[in-house]
């Protein structure tokens, strides 16, 4: 499995915000977000191929019991299946971040699912082969509904425009197993300026949508910074 980085922080996005955690990033990634903030995991894959053993034995360096397995996209990974299996007989708690396009049966307690939205895709004139792949893998209601299901789930939406709440609803509508008390609404950006004024709109929109606004805490305390 290639692994970009491996280290402890603070979760600072979802349910578990504030919870110390472990890190493991896997590098590769299916989409290609035009935002995306860890470009090293998908615009540019970094990282080197990690055994199993060596991602456990990495992790056990801390004594840390919730751990994050992220990306990229871990889900592109079958190795992710015994690690899972690993991480969990040691005692960890085990959170996987997914775009949600595809599944596998992994042993896991939460999982934490961001779909992408249209808009997220790279335009089509510079990136003409990723936005061709963005359109035709990122929307896959099948998988989602089995995560769903399988799983303790959050499903995250980053929202860039007051558009994408449109398409966001849609979502709901067509994937009526997502309860709205799961649904967690966090704005699109790089740095505090950016999410501070979409915060401005999204905030209330969540508070009479019934929806959880979700700050991205980690930039707040950290900045745009790689690893923390
Ligand atoms: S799905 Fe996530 S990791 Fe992949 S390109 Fe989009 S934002 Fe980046």
């Amino acid at each position: 499995m290639r692994i970009a980085e491996i280290y402890r922080s603070v979760q600072g996005e979802g349910l578990l915000t504030g919870v110390p955690s472990v890190f493991v990033r896997a590098s590769g990634c299916n989409l290609r977000c035009w935002f995306c903030d860890t470009p090293y995991t998908s615009w540019r894959p970094e990282g080197r191929d990690m055994s199993t053993d060596e991602i456990v034995a990495q992790v056990e360096e801390w004594d840390t019991r919730h751990v994050v397995v992220t990306g990229g996209e871990p889900m592109l990974f079958a190795e992710l299946i015994p690690l899972c299996h690993r991480l969990r007989a040691i005692g960890r708690h085990v959170t996987i971040e997914t775009a949600g396009t595809l599944y596998l049966p992994v042993a896991c307690d939460l999982m934490s699912i961001s779909p992408k939205f249209a808009s997220s895709a790279p335009p089509a004139n510079a990136e003409p082969h990723w936005h061709r792949r963005h359109v035709r893998e990122r929307h896959r209601p099948d998988v989602i509904r089995r995560l769903v299901t399988e799983f303790d789930y959050q499903v995250k939406f980053v929202v860039d425009t007051p558009t994408d709440l449109e398409e966001m609803n849609r979502y709901l509508a067509e994937l009526t197993e997502i309860a709205r008390d799961r649904v967690l609404l966090m704005p699109q950006g790089v740095d505090q300026q950016q999410l501070d004024e979409r915060a401005l709109w999204l905030r209330p929109y969540c508070e009479t949508q019934g929806l959880i606004f979700c700050p991205r805490k980690q930039i707040e305390w950290f900045g745009p910074v790689r690893g923390t």
